[in-house]
């Protein structure tokens, strides 16, 4: 495959943005990552400086390599303790924010992953305040969900019921780069994301 040629102004601005370091450890003569893996996909936020190690050793190993979305988290975000390995719990929990789509019917779903995700962080330091700034973010409003009746229910009822699920998807929609924020703020509140 030949490689597409990388503008260096592009090159300059990446390198610039992280000091000419590496996203993840801050060694020097960094490599330039292709998040998406796709050597072509040269776009500012598709690439991350990462030095030798960091990039053959993480990203190019394939039973260590990190994936893709958290990568993108990462690119976008850029607190170091996004990859460490006790995130992963509070990653995994918070995935299907990106997943939630206007048109889907039902919310019942999104409510168990909702409360998966806010009992968790609640177990956390400083779980009390974040789990209930989530819930003002992503929490269901009252009356949503039932849309497994629908067969029982008249039609205003079931008109009603729509959009109010329809409300919630939206606010998901529209809090989840919010919620993303807050999870990595309340890293640094962790014990093992300052060692
Ligand atoms: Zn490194
Ligand atoms: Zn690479």
């Amino acid at each position: 495959m030949t490689r597409a040629l990388m503008p260096k102004k592009l090159k300059d601005d990446l390198l610039d943005e992280y000091d000419h370091r590496c996203a993840v450890c801050g060694g020097d003569r960094p490599h330039i990552h292709h998040i998406d893996e796709d050597a072509t996909n040269n776009k500012l936020d598709n690439l991350l400086p990462l030095c030798p190690n960091c990039h053959l050793r993480d990203q190019h190993n394939p039973t260590r390599k990190i994936d893709i979305p958290k990568l993108r988290i990462f690119r976008k975000y850029k607190d170091p303790a996004i990859l460490k390995p006790q995130f992963h719990p509070i990653y995994l929990r918070q995935s299907f924010l990106d997943h939630v789509e206007l048109n889907d019917e039902k919310v019942e779903d999104i409510k168990i992953k909702v409360n998966e995700l806010i009992e968790f962080i609640h177990s956390l330091e400083m779980g009390n305040f974040y789990s209930k700034r989530l819930m003002e973010l992503i929490g269901a409003p009252k009356g949503s969900g039932g849309l497994f009746f629908i067969g029982m229910e008249d039609d205003e009822y079931r008109k009603r019921l729509v959009k109010i699920n329809t409300d919630y998807r939206t606010k998901i929609i529209e809090n989840r780069d919010s919620v993303k924020i807050l999870l990595i703020e309340l890293l640094r509140y962790q014990a093992w994301a300052n060692k």
